[in-house]
């Protein structure tokens, strides 16, 4: 008999996005006229930048050419778009990395949870709470014990571990997914002082590091120390567009060593087996965000959904609504006004104002009477959707 992974009973059924599209389509049906603005799932809208299209045009020619054609890559990610990465560590953060700690991936969720296969399933698990739900969801599939940080308005949704937190695995999410806190210098240094301490690694991810806008770290290498107990996923997704197209990154440094292995051969050794690598085309087309015009046409693109969170912030602002996030995240994490459920106001919004957004108890139970708002939108629709909710509350 083939015995299955009985764990894969243990994980909650992932109905949020579904429940959203059930409860909007039940709503359309009643009420076929209604034009519902969208500020839910954490899509991007605005399309690749000229460059990215250029490079992904130009390497697609070069593929049906004899001469230039590309069959399998190395499944670390080709040097020149590793290369380019060591650069903007070196300018963007002042991090210098060795082009061997980075690994070219199809975005940071594949490797966000493939990481799981480097650790044993003994060690305790700590995620933030609220959260990513891949974290979690990841670890329980393979039976290990997870706990949790519990993020609060007292603590800005910025949960710290203190010398009690159980955990062997630590997840750090900054700027966080949902509720757009990001962590300090000091905060951070709290985070890696404790890894070190007790030999932890740090699971840190920055998918959303170019939406920081004040000084505050962009990545954990920034960080004394990191190096010997981090390992940093990144994502082009939301960054410059790449949600459809797939690029990512992740670096694996190589000064972090458990039990005398080296994680970044462990990972390489990993890759190499089970992976085969991202297309050069989509390669080619990451390498160009990297260069000084795809750099300023992302910052541009960036500007837009930061306008975005700017306009929803103000109005919460005005409204006396508790928010975190907005400033250097495209997520506005904020308390249900009278204290309704994250699932009341969702109906509550929907009804009244045709306004969607994502209810925070799904991402933990922290998130519980809270609610998250995106600023993916158009600037229009932020507008409206603003305009909107101030003629509700
Ligand atoms: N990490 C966080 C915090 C995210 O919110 C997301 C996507 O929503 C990802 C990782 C996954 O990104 P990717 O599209 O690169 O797989």
């Amino acid at each position: 008999m083939a015995k299955i992974n009985l764990h894969y009973g243990d994980i909650k059924e992932s109905y949020l996005f579904s429940e959203i599209a059930k409860r909007v389509n039940e709503y359309k049906e009643n009420h076929p006229d209604a034009d519902i603005i969208r500020m839910g799932i954490g899509d991007v809208t605005q399309p690749l930048v000229e460059s990215v299209v250029d490079g992904l045009v130009s390497a697609s020619k070069e593929m049906g050419k004899k001469e230039t054609f590309h069959g399998y890559g190395p499944e670390q990610g080709y040097s020149f778009l590793k290369e380019k990465i060591v650069q903007y560590y070196q300018s963007e953060f002042g991090v210098e990395l060795d082009p061997a700690e980075v690994f070219i991936s199809d975005g940071a969720k594949s490797d966000i949870a493939n990481v799981t296969d480097l650790f044993s399933n003994e060690n305790v698990v700590c995620v933030p709470d609220p959260v990513y739900p891949v974290y979690l969801d990841t670890n329980l599939m393979l039976g290990r014990k997870v706990v949790y940080l519990q993020g609060n308005e007292s603590n800005g949704f910025l949960p710290l571990p203190t010398p009690e937190t159980e955990g062997d695995i630590f997840y750090l999410c900054s700027p966080n997914n949902p509720t757009g806190a990001t962590y300090s210098r000091e905060q951070l240094r709290v985070c890696v002082n404790f890894a070190l301490e007790r030999d932890a690694v740090i699971l840190f991810d920055a998918a959303y590091e170019r939406f920081v806008s004040e000084d505050l770290p962009r990545s954990i290498f920034e960080i004394e120390g990191a190096k010997k107990c981090a390992i940093e996923f990144c994502s082009l997704s939301k960054t410059a567009g790449f949600t459809g197209t797939r690029c990512g990154y992740t670096i694996v440094p190589l000064e972090l060593v458990r039990q005398g292995m080296s994680l970044n051969k462990m990972w390489l050794r990993r890759q190499t087996t089970k992976f085969n690598g991202v297309s050069y085309i989509v390669q080619r087309g990451a390498e160009r965000v990297f260069c000084e015009k795809g750099l300023s046409e992302i910052s541009a693109v960036l500007a837009v959904y930061q306008e975005n969170a700017r306009i929803i912030a103000n109005t919460l602002r005005e409204l006396g609504i508790w928010f975190s996030g907005g400033v250097n995240s495209p997520y506005i994490w904020l308390k249900c006004p009278n204290g309704m459920t994250s699932w009341e106001f969702f109906d509550f919004l929907l009804d009244k104002a045709r306004v969607v957004g994502t209810p925070g108890s799904g991402f933990g139970e922290c998130g519980e009477g809270y609610f998250r708002l995106t600023a993916f939108s158009t600037k229009d629709n932020t507008v409206e959707a603003m305009r909107r909710i101030k003629t509700i509350l």
